[in-house]
């Protein structure tokens, strides 16, 4: 029962939370009004994300500020395939939005020596200096990258995704990209070469504004935990199913949560299976959305 009201909880907070923090005559809905086509794997990142503060974040939209309608992308990413199918190549990315760090997956990681680009954000790496020591401790199997200071999306104009404020401005979005590379930096790490986004989701000038401060951003192929929500058995079928050139976005952020454990045991399964694991720096990847050329 408890596991139930939980559940319930983190699936009506967006409501929730956007009902409280949009104007009068916002729709009572966890997305902005006017968006792109649903792509495959879009990220119901929205109840993890409230679960984890992001709405209480002080760069919140006022209540009377007017909020735009932009038109968002969830650009996809691909790495080039190995095009041997005893070895097919997946790019694993993790991402740390706030929160914790989820041990079943890091110890498998480094255990197995299993390489992964890891997005963390400022906010997230302030939390776990012993996570720090670890991936410091194994550059050869981590690329740390950059996921923003204060996990707010990287959106130019007022609005809400899943019911959280975007930066709201190419100064906010600015800040965002450039705290978290400082962070990242300030805490031992090479300067970032990928961005991504909280919420995976951007509009056409921030992407422009994020590449033209010499980033990449890094979309994804295949979303292995549905912002770390899914259950464990679902979390392992999902991420053991990816083909050759699938980069797999999953959370590593939510140790409490049953999709880690799922996350884990997938990771021995691909493994087994032979695939080559790369990370982001190792090779040339493909997206769209004018994200990579
Ligand atoms: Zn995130």
């Amino acid at each position: 029962m408890r596991h139930f009201l939980f559940s319930v909880c983190l699936t009506l907070l967006p409501l929730a939370a956007a009902a409280q923090t949009a104007p009068a005559g916002y729709p009572p809905k966890p997305a902005p009004p006017v968006q792109a086509a649903p792509k495959q794997g879009t990220i119901p990142q929205a109840a993890a994300q409230l679960s984890q503060g992001a709405v209480q974040a002080p760069q919140k939209a006022a209540p009377s500020q007017k909020l735009a309608s932009p038109k968002l992308v969830e650009p996809r990413l691909n790495v080039a395939r190995s095009g041997v199918a005893a070895s097919p190549r997946v790019a694993l990315t993790f991402d740390a939005c706030m929160g914790q760090a989820d041990e079943r997956i890091l110890s498998t990681l480094v255990r197995e020596r299993i390489p992964a680009t890891i997005f963390v954000t400022a906010r997230w790496l302030k939390k776990n200096p012993q996570a720090i020591q670890v991936f410091l401790q194994n550059l050869d199997l981590f690329d740390i990258e950059n996921h923003g200071q204060n996990h707010i999306p990287a959106v130019d104009v007022p609005t809400l995704i899943y019911g959280i404020a975007a930066a709201g401005s190419p100064e906010a979005v600015h800040q965002e990209v450039a705290g978290g590379a400082s962070a990242m930096q300030a805490a031992g790490f090479a300067a970032p070469r990928w961005f991504r986004g909280s919420t995976a989701k951007y509009d056409a000038s921030a992407i422009r504004q994020i590449r033209d401060m010499g980033y990449r951003i890094a979309g994804y192929s295949l979303n292995g935990d549905d912002g770390s929500l899914l259950g464990a058995g679902a979390a392992e079928r999902k991420i053991s199913a990816a083909k050759d050139g699938d980069v797999v976005i999953a959370h590593i952020n939510q140790p409490t949560h049953a999709a880690g454990e799922g996350v884990a045991r997938a990771l021995l399964a691909l493994k087994k299976r032979g695939v080559e694991f790369v990370r982001l720096s190792d090779v040339e990847g493909l997206g769209n959305d004018d994200t990579t050329q």
